[in-house]
């Protein structure tokens, strides 16, 4: 189905963004393969599942948004447990509470969000521990560069912290998802979270029931605003707005002792909502006349308190990371996608 105007508010978290030049739903693979490249010969294009990662520009977008809604889980069982083909327009928690369920572990921690199975691997989603790249075996591809149809190893993808190449300039859509699953004979992935450990009364290693972790994570989560609420504005989002910064560790040792750090390789990571919150913005704040706030429950989310524009959201970007830049001298990187000219 083709429809003009669709407005790009309507398909994302956010709840921002102007109007789409026109919008293909597929919801079927053989639908999405016909839709992206019929979409190849426009101006641009734009492939959106649950909108979760996105931030859109007031104008819109000026090209096909290819909205993917196709379904379909396919599994076998194996010697090590199990491996599960998953749709791109699968929503992730619900495929997450079916896991569960079925006493299929490895995807209990990522329980909560929001999104497509699809989008999964476009930033190597993680949560609580855990990443996709603990669990994801390979995605079916359909190239851009090359028009082909193609299983791809998880390798190929340069999964890292939230990012992999298709984040970063490799240009098609993901179709199918797979990945190696364990069973809960095994008793369970070890939890990896201190904050998990502590809410489950647990030791870190130690292995707990899957369905324990996903009703403690749902919680957790909520409690930060971190599940998608229609009646609480504190959940619309992007979820975390910045990813946390990875520094030298002689850059590390310039901030005050009592930033929060851990060792990645070589490198440090810090905690990008400490420094938001130590350069002086706080949960609540908002800039003044604007509709868009730092969530009252999460200091790294950005949230439309109901009419925000996407101007609103960028400003406040922009804020947060000036004053960060201008307190420790890091310069925090936004999570989402951008579409359009929005952050620099
Ligand atoms: C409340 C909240 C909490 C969140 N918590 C977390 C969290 O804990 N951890 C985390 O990692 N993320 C989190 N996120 C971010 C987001 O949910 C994930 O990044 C999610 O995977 C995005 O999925 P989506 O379908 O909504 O993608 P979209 O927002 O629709 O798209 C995001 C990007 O992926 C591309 N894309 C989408 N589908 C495909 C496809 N099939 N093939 C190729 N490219 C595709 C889009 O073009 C776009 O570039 C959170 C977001 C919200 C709103």
């Amino acid at each position: 189905m083709i429809v003009a105007d669709t407005l790009l508010a309507d398909l994302t978290t956010l709840r921002v963004g102007g109007a789409a030049g026109r919008l293909l739903t597929a919801d079927t693979t053989d639908e999405l393969v016909a839709h992206v490249r019929h979409a190849w010969g426009d101006d641009d294009w734009l492939v959106v599942g649950g909108g979760s990662n996105l931030l859109v520009a007031d104008d819109g977008f000026d090209g096909t948004v290819v909205l993917v809604r196709t379904r379909g889980v396919e599994h076998d069982t194996t010697t090590d447990g199990v491996t599960v083909r998953v749709a791109a327009g699968e929503p992730w928690d619900a495929f997450v509470a079916s896991t569960v369920e079925r006493g299929w572990t490895g995807l209990e921690a990522l329980s909560g969000i929001p999104g497509t199975v699809g989008a999964s691997p476009v930033q190597n989603i993680g949560a609580y521990g855990v990443e996709l790249s603990d669990v994801l075996t390979r995605v079916e591809f359909l190239d851009a560069a090359t028009g082909e149809r193609a299983w791809l190893d998880a390798a190929e993808l340069e999964l890292g912290y939230r990012t992999s190449t298709l984040k970063h300039g490799r240009r098609g859509v993901v179709l199918t998802v797979e990945f190696a699953l364990g069973t809960d004979v095994q008793g369970g992935v070890p939890v990896r979270y201190a904050q998990l450990a502590g809410s489950l009364g647990v030791t870190l290693g130690d292995r707990v029931d899957p369905a324990q972790v996903r009703s403690t994570v749902l919680a957790l989560r909520s409690s930060k605003g971190m599940v998608l609420d229609d009646d609480d504005q504190d959940t619309w989002s992007a979820g975390s707005f910045f990813t946390n910064p990875i520094v030298s560790a002689g850059f590390a040792e310039s901030l005050p002792a009592d930033a929060p750090s851990w060792p990645v390789g070589e490198d440090v990571k810090l905690s990008a909502a400490w420094l938001i919150e130590h350069a002086g913005v706080h949960r609540g704040y908002a800039l003044a006349g604007s509709r868009a706030g730092i969530s009252t429950k999460h200091t790294l989310a950005l949230t439309n308190r109901g009419g925000a524009t996407a101007a609103q959201v960028a400003e406040l970007a922009r804020y947060v990371q000036v004053s960060v830049l201008n307190r420790f001298g890091v310069a925090l990187v936004p999570e989402p996608v951008v579409v359009g000219d929005l952050l620099a």
